[in-house]
């Protein structure tokens, strides 16, 4: 099938445009086509004026293994060690762990669609993640080499940096790490360790970077690293931030993560909202919204080697997050000002799987289960059994637990827990 979305904006950190089409092969999940001229389609998918349609959103770093609320912690740490026994001591940890590993995916999975995200780096090794994620109905990086950090309290997650990174290389896909979140001195030596094995290029991705120097800033852009910055988690567990300003005025590529919603935000939409006042209250300047747009498409793609996603162009990936606009006159701003009730429409290779019931035709032409509920009060459709889902969850928790990243209301006559 072929189909076209016309209609609204058409938004990238690259460009805007108005009155163009895009036409989509279903077959492929592809982008045929973009223009003023629509050729044959077997579907057209009308947009309203104010929607406006960007590339479908990255979240760089998310815990998928940890979707669960609320934080827990009492920072500011010295690194993430102390804090990691605070939440496996803590009443919540024991509640999380009556859901099953393949619940809090599938949780994490829902969390991240419905604010818009159809691709997801998730934290945890291979070990834990690849059973549970190729179902899930957001995309989720598997093909990437780790090491859990270069500290002495890493996780022991990877087969060493060497071996790690070289098969990174060799692969071409993303060699990720987290780096100096933490004060301690060997945190504070992460980018000096890594130099020195060869580990630091454009195939590097680092979490956090909270303690980089003004030097480790120069010497990441030289290297071509990427880094991927986690305002939310980093404020609350340690009262600071990686160097955000100074990362960005040296050209590194910087793409946006979440991490866990026990420490950091409680989804992307909620993780630009918060970085862009953190900055604001930082540098007393406002970071502009088409850098943070930027931050959880093109960039979080380039990091994370994934060249066919984070842009709308012919033969790109048919990803695509439709905001409702009118937030403001700056279309990023909608995105970045927007909470999870603006989210019209997600698509990922061509399929929708998450939008408002404006769009229930389109959604029909699918032969993938759906269901209706309202969703941050809009009245939505999910790909998946969500609202089966969400009643499981219940029950196995034994209590409606209110979930605000995911804030489903069920359909009336429904008992929560069944
Ligand atoms: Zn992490």
């Amino acid at each position: 099938m072929r189909y076209a979305i016309e209609g609204g904006t058409v938004v990238t950190p690259d460009f805007i445009l108005q009155d163009i089409a895009i036409v989509v092969d279903g077959e492929t999940g592809t982008i045929l086509h973009m223009g003023k001229d629509i050729p044959s389609v077997d579907m057209v998918v009308q947009l309203e004026k104010t929607d406006i349609l960007f590339p479908g959103l990255i979240n760089a770093h998310d815990h998928l293994l940890g979707t669960y609320y609320p934080r827990v912690g009492k920072g500011p740490y010295l690194n993430w060690y102390p804090w990691d026994n605070d939440l496996k001591s803590h009443p919540l940890y024991e509640e999380r762990s009556r859901l099953s590993n393949q619940d809090l995916y599938w949780l994490g999975a829902y969390k991240n669609l419905i604010s818009g995200v159809v691709t997801v780096s998730d934290h945890m090794p291979h070990v834990v993640n690849e059973p549970l994620i190729h179902d899930l109905p957001v995309f989720v990086l598997s093909n990437y080499t780790l090491e859990h950090e270069c500290s002495s309290y890493d996780l022991r997650w990877g087969r060493g940096i060497t071996i790690e990174h070289n098969e990174a290389r060799e692969r071409n896909i993303p060699f990720i790490t987290h780096l100096e979140e933490g004060f301690d001195e060997e945190a504070t030596l992460g980018v000096d360790i890594l130099m020195e094995m060869g580990a630091l290029d454009e195939y590097t991705v680092l979490i956090h970077g909270i303690a980089l120097s003004e030097k480790d800033v120069a010497t990441l852009a030289t290297q071509k690293a990427n880094l991927v910055w986690c305002p939310s988690s980093n404020y609350y567990m340690f009262q600071t931030t990686a160097p955000i300003k100074a990362l960005l005025e040296a050209g590194v590529n910087v793409a946006l993560g979440t991490d866990s919603p026990m420490s950091g935000g409680l989804h992307i939409l909620d993780e630009m909202q918060f970085a862009s006042s953190l900055y604001e209250k930082l540098y007393q300047e406002k970071l502009d919204p088409a850098i943070l747009v930027r931050m959880v498409t093109v960039n979080a793609a380039r990091a994370l080697r994934l060249f066919d996603e984070g842009q709308i162009a012919e033969k790109k990936k048919a990803n695509f997050t439709v905001v409702r606009g009118g937030h403001s006159h700056n279309p990023y701003e909608s995105l970045v000002k927007a909470d999870l009730s603006d989210i019209r429409l997600v698509i990922r290779e061509g399929v929708p799987l998450y939008g408002s019931t404006h769009f229930l035709s389109f959604f029909s032409h699918f032969p993938n289960h759906y269901q209706q509920l309202f969703i941050a009060g809009g009245e939505k459709i999910l790909i998946g059994k969500p609202i089966h889902f969400y009643r499981e969850l219940c029950k196995k928790l034994g209590f409606a637990k209110q979930l605000p990243f995911f804030p489903l209301t069920l359909p009336e006559g429904t008992a929560v827990c069944p």
